[in-house]
């Protein structure tokens, strides 16, 4: 009953967010820079006629001071074009807006998704300001002796109350690929080995997987529901969910190819029920 309320409120209000910042993004955003633009004039600059890919890719090594300075500085100032531009569009659209904001948070969704710079939560969603908490590592990661993630739930569930935390991989993880790959990796390994644990778990599966790329596919979403299992593990979870029939832990799984969420259709029921044998933290 909870869950499909708040499903349907989700799914209206991602409708409509999304059609007005689409429309903010095209009026507001002051237009995008690139090392390639700074890269290709500087080579005109220097009477260079390297236009292939590689000779741009690497043009930024002997680009003048200059240049490197104003990009710098511009990249820099763009973020706060675009923060002016935001904060009046929110104002302009709701004088309330920012006092609103102010009061405090009371979001429904708590967040973990990887760091990849091409997730952000809020803009695939269209969830607004205050709506949803977000926590994101390499890999979307829940490791139980981490005490930044563990730090998170415990403040969502208990003191924020969310509803719904959402475990949000991705395909193309450039985490996961690294754990696929069999080589020392430094500082990395320890975190990585909790999905390369993932990769031993159900090894049989995706070993039978010939295809590399739909075996990757598959490990991402194997550790988003390994991940999910991790935070039904915790106490604030499970005992949350005895007293208040909520949160409820979801799998999702982002595709660069559609920009679309794909629902891993975790069972946070029957998942409880499995890892209560061992890992009943509710008495
Ligand atoms: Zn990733």
């Amino acid at each position: 009953m909870l869950k499909g309320r708040l499903g349907c409120s989700l799914l209206s209000s991602t409708r409509r967010t999304f059609i007005t910042r689409v429309t903010v993004t095209h009026q507001q955003a002051p237009r995008s820079l690139s090392l390639a633009r700074y890269s290709s004039q500087s080579g005109s600059n220097s009477g260079s006629n390297n236009s292939s890919s590689t000779g741009r890719k690497d043009s930024w090594r002997t680009m003048a001071e200059s240049d490197i300075s104003r990009y710098l500085q511009e990249t820099h100032d763009r973020v706060f074009d675009h923060n002016r531009a935001w904060a009046a569009e929110q104002s302009k659209n709701d004088p309330e807006f920012f006092t609103k904001l102010s009061a405090g948070q009371s979001p429904d969704y708590l967040w973990i998704g990887c760091s990849d710079s091409r997730i952000p939560a809020e803009q695939i969603t269209g969830l607004e300001p205050g709506e949803a908490f977000v926590h994101r590592n390499i890999a979307n990661l829940v490791v139980n002796t981490d005490l930044n993630v563990m730090s998170v739930i415990n403040y969502a569930v208990r003191h924020l109350q969310v509803k719904h935390i959402v475990v949000c991989g991705h395909y193309g993880c450039g985490g996961v690929k690294a754990a696929m790959t069999p080589k020392d990796l430094g500082l990395l390994n320890p975190w990585l080995r909790n999905i390369r644990d993932v990769y031993r778990l159900h090894e049989k599966e995706l070993d039978a997987i010939s295809d590399e790329t739909a075996r990757y596919d598959r490990l991402v979403e194997l550790s988003v529901v390994e991940q999910c299992r991790n935070v039904i593990k915790t106490a604030a979870v499970q005992q949350s969910y005895a007293k208040n029939q909520f949160p409820i832990v979801h799998g999702w799984v982002f595709g660069f190819g559609d920009g679309l969420l794909k629902d891993l259709k975790v069972d946070h029921e029957a998942m409880l029920h499995g890892i209560q044998k061992i890992y009943n933290l509710t008495e």
